[in-house]
């Protein structure tokens, strides 16, 4: 080697050699900046400082031209160690802060709290029992209609042979919207609108809430009723004594007996009142030698009002009298839920008490 060269390499040298202390004091200076970094931002920007694009490491590596060459191979060696050893250290007091959080939640957990109860919703006894109800009558053929709960004049009563002057009207205190408007006191309209509809032969029922100017022990503002029909050729009081008494037989069991008794409703003739034997007593009005509370001694419980399709309600929709025939029925919902669940009092119902609704999951 020429002394020129020995000295122009040794110059090089010292360059290079203060390259490599350069990038080693980098190491210690980043853990002295991270001691200082109390969150995970707080050690980005270190992290950017150090090994970003304009950092100090880019900083130093741009030198690296200006070395030997002989000497950049281990420089760049050097380089990547601490490009390495700098990313460990921000890694480590990453972690470093995430366990201090835990344990910063850990102390202010207790677990000797005792555990809070994950409450499982419940159906309402009204739901389970129109639900109940609907299967009964799909499994005998019915199909559901639906419809709305503000209803006019025409098909809340007058297509219901109840013409504006009738005086079963007063039987049903309605909540009237407008002149013509009103909201339904019945599901009974469902009747007139599906067979506007649909041909013959139909059988439905409409469950659904309805509205009358009532509110006492026995009676609420809003309840629901499950209306229900059958319209075809020939279709007899026997056909409706037989249907109504596998739906009891269902939803009351097989020991469940069936009366009909004779009665009025404007939109049918005849009409009847349906009872079924009271199921605390068996029907014999005496329960644990003391009177039924329940049916009140008769040994009966009204359920529902049915009966044959008068021919105006037919001649109301445009079906001919002379032709078909057929039956309907109505029936409250809070009324059979009192029965089959034993619940003493109407109100319970509306009360919104998870104490009540949940026994009924
Ligand atoms: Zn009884």
């Amino acid at each position: 080697m020429t002394a020129s060269s020995m000295e122009h390499s040794q110059g090089q040298s010292s360059n290079g050699t203060g390259l490599a202390e350069q990038l080693e004091s980098l190491v210690q200076a980043l853990e002295q900046g991270l001691a200082t970094a109390h969150s995970a931002p707080d050690v980005e920007n270190i992290r950017v400082a150090y090994l970003g694009r304009k950092g100090l490491l880019a900083g130093l590596m741009s030198s690296l031209a200006k070395t030997p060459p002989e000497q950049r191979p281990l420089l760049g060696q050097k380089a990547n160690q601490v490009k390495a050893m700098l990313q460990e250290r921000l890694d480590a007091r990453l972690q470093d802060l995430e366990r201090n959080k835990e344990r910063e939640l850990l102390a202010r957990f207790d677990p000797s709290l005792p555990g809070r109860a994950h409450w499982l919703g419940s159906l309402h006894p009204v739901t389970l029992v129109t639900e109940e109800i609907c299967q009964a009558f799909v499994s005998l053929g019915f199909d559901i209609v639906e419809g709305p709960e503000l209803e006019t004049d025409f098909y809340n009563f007058e297509a219901l042979n109840l013409p504006p002057d009738h005086p079963a009207r007063d039987m049903q205190d309605t909540f009237y919207i407008g002149d013509q408007t009103l909201l339904r006191t019945h599901t009974s309209p469902l009747q007139v609108r599906t067979m506007e509809r649909m041909s013959p032969p139909l059988a439905a029922i409409a469950p659904g809430k309805v509205y009358r100017r009532d509110s006492d022990l026995t009676h609420t503002p809003m309840f629901h009723q499950i209306e229900g029909f059958v319209v075809d050729k020939d279709v007899s009081m026997a056909d409706l004594r037989g249907t109504l008494t596998a739906f009891v037989h269902q939803i009351f069991g097989q020991e469940a007996i069936v009366r009909f008794r004779p009665s009025f409703f404007p939109f049918t003739e005849p009409s009847a009142e349906v009872d079924v034997s009271c199921m605390l007593c068996g029907g014999r009005g005496i329960c644990a030698g003391q009177a039924c509370r329940v049916c009140k001694q008769t040994g009966w419980l009204e359920i529902l009002g049915c009966g044959m399709i008068d021919p105006a309600v037919f001649a109301a929709v445009g079906y001919d009298p002379e032709v078909y025939t057929g039956f309907a029925f109505g029936l409250g919902v809070e009324r059979v839920a009192m029965l089959k669940y034993g619940i003493g009092d109407l109100r319970m119902f509306f009360e919104n008490d998870t104490r009540f609704v949940s026994q009924f999951g």
